[in-house]
């Protein structure tokens, strides 16, 4: 299973780190067919959202996708390039 998310204080409204309210994390082990799951909780409010992780795939407010799917849409808006498989080289002599 992934790496999970360290843990975090979890102050209501704690701007110490991003000078915005800190989401608020918490983890559940999975018990049986139910998967591990995260609670994140809006730094400033009451709102939640539930993340179920698995080795194939991650259920995220209730939308299931698999991987692939969840990466094509959150890496862009995290601002994190996809490595491309196709322009992946051999450093040493850089031919692909
Ligand atoms: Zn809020």
């Amino acid at each position: 299973m992934r790496t999970p998310i360290p843990p975090r204080r979890n102050r209501f409204y704690d701007t110490a780190r991003f000078g915005q309210p800190e989401i608020r994390v918490f983890h559940k082990a999975g018990r049986g067919k139910k998967a591990p799951r995260y609670l994140l909780k809006c730094g400033c409010c009451d709102q939640k959202l539930e993340i179920y992780y698995a080795e194939d795939g991650l259920e995220i407010g209730g939308v299931n996708g698999t991987l692939d799917d969840w990466r094509e849409i959150l890496l862009p808006l995290l601002e994190i390039v996809p490595p491309k498989r196709s322009r992946r080289r051999c450093s040493p002599c850089r031919q692909p």
